[in-house]
């Protein structure tokens, strides 16, 4: 059986998890305002999809 060389060390161990959960997933920001909305979904704030107002707010 494959045994690790070394022990991981605390800083690789505890950045193991760390990066890519600062976004919320299947979430992106709004072109227009900012807002995070679902993809491919009219935004729900400010109403705009595409760079265009599709519902008006
Ligand atoms: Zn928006």
């Amino acid at each position: 059986m494959a045994v690790p060389k070394r022990k991981t060390s605390k800083k690789v161990r505890d950045q193991r998890r760390t990066h890519k959960k600062l976004h919320v997933p299947g979430m992106v920001e709004c072109s227009n305002c900012g807002e995070l909305t679902k993809p491919h979904h009219v935004c729900k704030s400010c109403g705009h999809y595409d760079g265009k107002e599709v519902v008006s707010k």
